[in-house]
């Protein structure tokens, strides 16, 4: 084997490492020095591409994956029936609820006979996967372009209904999420799901 260079093995590749010695000219550093300033210099000619945060905000895809909400109904009822789909299928195993059976008071709270009266979605434990979204049978849960704003405690990230539920007056537009053909089977008012 040649003394200037080492074999070493990684896994069933192999990598040549040389311990030439340097020059006079490398032992100067001048070479590499040049060579870090002349790429320094090229990157002040090339489109900026670091955002001045929070003064700037980049533009988000209408299918982002970010803060979940909780959908209400055309009529303002809970759409989520605790049926436990969505926390089966998290990977993270983020989702807890609690269900309940709905009161005969409560047919304008909640769309169906069962409802969630615990959710909750601890969000430092979320990778926004998406999976719950994807495994909810009555288009209850979505994730949105929203942000999840830091916290200073932990406990902070365990969100509840109260956060996740949208407001009647301040509903949250997942549209631009569903295909057109999703979007015209919702029309469809003969079909029970959309009842
Ligand atoms: S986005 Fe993924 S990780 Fe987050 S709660 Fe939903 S399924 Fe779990
Ligand atoms: S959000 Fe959807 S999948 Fe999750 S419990 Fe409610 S109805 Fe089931």
């Amino acid at each position: 084997m040649n003394q200037d260079s080492t074999k070493i093995s990684l896994t069933n590749r192999s990598k040549v490492v040389s311990n030439k010695k340097m020059t006079l000219l490398e032992r100067f550093y001048l070479p590499a020095v040049l060579k870090g300033m002349s790429i320094t210099l090229s990157h002040f000619f090339k489109r900026e591409v670091t955002i001045q945060y929070p003064e700037v905000k980049r533009p988000f895809s209408d299918i982002y994956r970010g803060m979940h909400v909780l959908k209400l109904d055309d009529e303002g009822r809970e759409r989520c029936t605790a049926c436990g789909l969505c926390a089966l299928s998290c990977p993270a195993e983020a989702i807890t609820m609690i269900a309940a059976e709905r009161k005969e008071d409560e047919k304008d709270l909640y769309r169906e006979e069962k409802y969630a009266s615990k959710y909750e979605i601890n969000m430092l434990r979320c990778i926004f996967c998406g999976d719950c979204e994807s495994a909810c049978p009555k288009e209850a849960i979505f994730l949105t372009n929203r942000i999840v704003p830091s916290q200073y405690k932990r406990i902070d990230f365990i969100y509840g209904k109260d956060v996740l539920v949208e407001k009647k007056d301040a509903r949250v537009d997942v549209s631009k999420r569903q295909t057109p053909e999703v979007l015209t089977f919702k029309q469809d008012k003969s079909k029970s799901h959309n009842k």
